[in-house]
């Protein structure tokens, strides 16, 4: 077995690149009800597309000039081009919008201005006493980290004064790769060791605070702190983000196709090759390179056809490499297993909530069964299940 691949990249500081201009960005929605654009309009960087009635997720905004060609449930859909010249008589057309002043303000205005440039502000917000900035390269292959902190060095700083002044955590400890010279000021630093799994959130706090539970702290990531800098630094929506594109970091618009960042890397696709958004261990197929990226995809990742063997629901024999490699502890075999037959009450049993979702029981089980996305699906209808009994439960008491 290769323990190498499970090195998470450490003192790797290349400068990020700037993608090209996408000829088109597919802005994804989750949500977002109110649409600000109809189909034929004209958008510039900054514009607002689409607001979330939800006063903690950030609404969404153009990262290009072009004209609308579609607006869904789910996408707002810009063709890029050069606007037509104003008619004679005409106001010159906005090419831009006006920064925000967020130094002024405090509390709820401050969240609200946030939200409105783009920012989910629900991580930053959380009930906490400490707060922790995971600084690692989130999984093997990812390169971004370091990077940032040398490249980006202003825009984190400025995400990491505007976490403090959200947060309400009266200590903050940023977490580096064991040899790291970065420095922060005010804040505490922790050393972790730069091998997955350790970069998993539940696993930094356990190193730093000697606790396996998360009660009282807050995990923050690069990536997000990043998101969050590039708005406090500018005061000007969020509308572009960081990919790492099998390990070269290109900043692209939000919505840029998964298909063009591809392109713009290099990276050619053929039909049998699987693209995975997010990380190796953790990120999730996608058969469509016209979706575009979200402003939480860190990671594209293409798995050339043949290299591993296929997943598919075949049975468990039963070999116990997925306990024995499982940091929480728990029986992802018998967990899947339940999954599948959907016995959810020996799915709560099994403790599945316990699952940290790394991934490494999808990779080291031999008969190539897709674990993680088992859990994922038992997870998600065991918050389905309880939802439906919360709001019946609120029928009753009515
Ligand atoms: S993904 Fe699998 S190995 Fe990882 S914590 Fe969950 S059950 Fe354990
Ligand atoms: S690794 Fe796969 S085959 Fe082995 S016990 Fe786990 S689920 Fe079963």
């Amino acid at each position: 077995m290769n323990k190498n691949i499970f090195i998470l990249t450490h003192g790797d500081t290349g400068a990020f690149e700037t993608g090209s201009v996408p000829f088109e960005v597919r802005i994804p929605l989750n949500g977002h009800g109110k649409k600000s654009v109809k189909k034929k309009a004209e958008v510039y960087p900054g514009l607002l597309v689409a607001d979330h009635k939800n006063d903690k997720i950030g609404d969404m905004h153009s990262g290009i000039t072009g004209v609308v060609t579609e607006v869904t449930e789910t996408q707002v859909i810009i063709k890029a081009q050069e606007l037509a010249a104003p008619a004679e008589g005409e106001e010159p057309k906005p090419t831009g919008v006006e920064p925000v002043d967020l130094a002024s303000l405090e509390g709820e205005e401050l969240q609200a201005a946030l939200k409105g440039l783009g920012v989910d502000i629900r991580p930053f917000i959380r009930r906490c006493d400490l707060l922790i900035l995971n600084a690692l390269n989130p999984e093997p292959g990812i390169t971004y980290a370091e990077s940032m902190l040398v490249h980006a060095k202003s825009t984190i700083n400025a995400g990491l004064d505007m976490l403090k002044r959200l947060s309400p955590a009266s200590r903050t400890v940023v977490a580096l790769p064991t040899g790291s010279t970065a420095a922060f000021d005010g804040s505490d630093v922790a050393f972790i060791e730069p091998a997955y799994p350790n970069s998993l959130d539940e696993l930094v706090v356990a190193k730093i605070t000697g606790k396996e539970i998360m009660k009282g702290v807050n995990v923050v990531s690069l990536h997000m702190l990043y998101n969050l800098g590039a708005v406090a630094e500018s005061g000007m929506p969020l509308t572009h983000t960081v990919v790492c594109v099998e390990g070269k970091n290109i900043v692209a618009p939000i919505g840029t196709p998964v298909g063009a960042l591809l392109k713009d890397a290099s990276i050619e696709v053929t039909d049998s090759d699987t693209v995975i958004m997010g990380g190796p261990m953790r990120g999730e197929a996608t058969g469509d390179l016209n979706k575009g990226i979200s402003k939480d995809t860190n990671a594209l990742f293409v798995m050339p056809a043949g290299s591993t063997a296929p997943i598919s629901d075949h049975a468990c024999f039963s070999c116990g490499a997925c306990i024995q490699h499982c940091p929480s502890r728990i029986q992802p075999n018998m967990i899947s297993r339940y999954v599948e037959f959907n016995e959810l009450d020996f799915c709560r049993q099994e403790n599945i909530n316990a699952c940290m979702e790394c991934g490494l029981c999808t990779y080291y089980c031999p008969a190539r069964r897709p674990m993680l996305q088992y859990i994922r699906l038992g997870k998600h209808k065991i918050a389905l299940e309880e939802s439906q009994v919360a709001a019946c439960a609120l029928q009753v008491e009515e």
